[in-house]
């Protein structure tokens, strides 16, 4: 008989993980089903190994201006190789800390490729990735509740397909052999301009083409233009409202067309490519079509809470659809549990949910952008603090930098913030807490935050809103 489950959850990531130890927390047998590497893509080819990257090149950065802070640096330079084992290690010891904590939270682990057979039912069939110890192998498994936490995959469009040598989706752009000496980036989602921010910190000469006429479309408009220039006065060339339209792949290197949307085309040769164009939810050889489980759109469609079309079935994180964030993922996975367990939680409300780009300068926001408060006929106040106005930006030498927040007039409820420079993505939290607590101008007025902080500038900047900013 097959060995039985009250929760099985298809695919390790920070979707799948977290999910399984809610589970077992509220007391649920759990198992959960990998094929590749626990940890899923966050932690071996996403978020993670992305920031010990950018790490690398914002000390590099830092060491070539020692100058600027008294200090004294020769001949800094970057040994490529050392860096990106750097990091592989991080990846490694967060890999290792989930199986940690699978084994401490007494969650069974199946390593091999699950397909769901009917409600109830999944079988598990071999993987190629070698299998870590300790785990289950494949066969058949049981379970009262199945979640699909199976993640995405790079998004690849016809004409650009990756190669693994010439061009490059994210796991190649991961660990590269040596720096290549002109890269262009196709997409300027916050997967793109990071590659873009760390190789042309290290002396790229990176081009990035953008379809859409702004960078980092889904950021609001004054950020992502702020963004752009500082890309530019790095070295960076934005070419947007673009398109490639054609990759001419030769020994070693590349040479691209680009429509330039104004009835021009171009042509450029660069050594590799970076096709950054979005990803695409893992839904096949699951067995959902058989299911009758409503996709959609390349993702499966679901409800505040998780559930798909199909009673005991659920889904959540990347294969559930956007924001494509490890962070959504985690939230949707303990509220998925929690509604199993009926313990009502609030449903997901994708407003509150921060977006961070971690190149430099950062990136932060949450809630609605300032074009899109317009386009839904909100009444805003709008208040904003630059950077070159706070004392502890400029000890830091990072004198660079917007924060802007978004106000209903009527009600004075935070509705949106964004943020551009140092740190911003260890700020936003600031606002995310505000948003959920439904706090106004005057609850966040009346908070007293730490001198000297960056995080003064957020609430300089809602004083900003109300005409009663006091350092500018
Ligand atoms: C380069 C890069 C940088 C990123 N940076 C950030 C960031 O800074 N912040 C952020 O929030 N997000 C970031 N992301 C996005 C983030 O990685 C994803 O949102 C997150 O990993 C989604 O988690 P998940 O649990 O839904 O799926 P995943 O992490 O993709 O995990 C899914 C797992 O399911 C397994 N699986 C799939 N199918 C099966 C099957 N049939 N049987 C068994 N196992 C299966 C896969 O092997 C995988 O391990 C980044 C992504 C990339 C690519």
């Amino acid at each position: 008989m097959a060995e039985s489950f009250d929760i099985i959850i298809i695919g390790s990531g920070p979707g799948g993980y977290v999910a399984a130890i809610r589970a077992a927390q509220l007391g649920f047998s759990t198992a959960i089903v990998e094929r590749a590497y626990l940890g899923g893509v966050c932690l071996n080819w996403g978020c993670i190994p992305t920031k010990a990257l950018l790490r690398s090149a914002e000390i590099f950065h830092t060491m070539q201006h020692a100058k600027d802070y008294g200090l004294a640096a020769e001949n800094v330079a970057y040994d490529a190789g050392a860096v990106v084992k750097r990091s592989r290690a991080v990846s490694k010891r967060l890999n290792d800390g989930v199986a940690f904590l699978m084994k401490k939270n007494k969650i069974s682990v199946i390593w091999g490729e699950a397909v769901i057979e009917a409600p109830g039912k999944v079988t598990v069939k071999p993987a190629t990735a070698e299998a870590p110890k300790g785990v289950l192998g494949p066969g058949a498994y049981a379970a009262k509740h199945i979640i699909v936490a199976t993640g995405a995959r790079p998004r690849v469009l016809p004409g650009l397909e990756p190669d693994r040598k010439l061009v490059w989706t994210y796991f190649e752009a991961m660990v590269p052999e040596r720096m290549p000496k002109s890269l262009l980036v196709i997409g300027s989602g916050a997967i793109g301009i990071e590659f873009a921010s760390f190789y042309r910190t290290l002396g790229s000469e990176v081009t990035v083409v953008e379809v859409l006429p702004q960078i980092l479309p889904v950021e609001d408009a004054e950020i992502a233009g702020l963004a752009r220039k500082a890309f530019e006065k790095q070295g960076m060339k934005i070419l947007t409202g673009a398109t490639v339209t054609k990759l001419d792949r030769k020994a070693d290197g590349v040479t691209a067309t680009i429509d330039d949307g104004k009835g021009g085309t171009r042509s450029l040769a660069v050594e590799r490519v970076i096709s950054a164009v979005g990803v695409t939810g893992n839904i096949e050889n699951l067995g959902l079509d058989k299911l009758g489980v409503k996709t959609d759109r390349g993702t499966i469609a679901i409800d505040g809470l998780c559930r798909t079309s199909v009673p005991g079935i659920y889904a959540i994180g990347d294969v559930a659809g956007p924001p494509m964030l490890a962070h959504k993922a985690e939230h949707e996975g303990v509220v998925c549990v929690e509604a199993i367990k009926g313990l009502n939680p609030h449903p997901m409300d994708k407003l509150k949910i921060p977006g961070c780009t971690y190149c430099a300068p950062q990136i932060a926001s949450v809630g609605l952008t300032e074009a899109a408060a317009k386009e839904n006929k909100r009444d805003i106040r709008v208040g904003r603090f630059p950077f070159v106005g706070n004392g502890k930006a400029i000890a830091l030498g990072e004198d660079q930098g917007l924060v802007k927040v978004i106000f209903d007039r009527a009600s004075g409820q935070l509705i949106g913030a964004h943020m551009i420079g140092a740190e911003v993505t260890e700020l936003i939290q600031g606002y995310v807490v505000a948003m959920n607590l439904e706090t106004t101008e005057e609850e966040l007025m009346h908070t007293i935050f730490p001198h000297p902080t960056l995080s003064e500038m957020m609430k300089e900047a809602v004083l900003d809103a109300y005409g009663r900013v006091l350092n500018m």
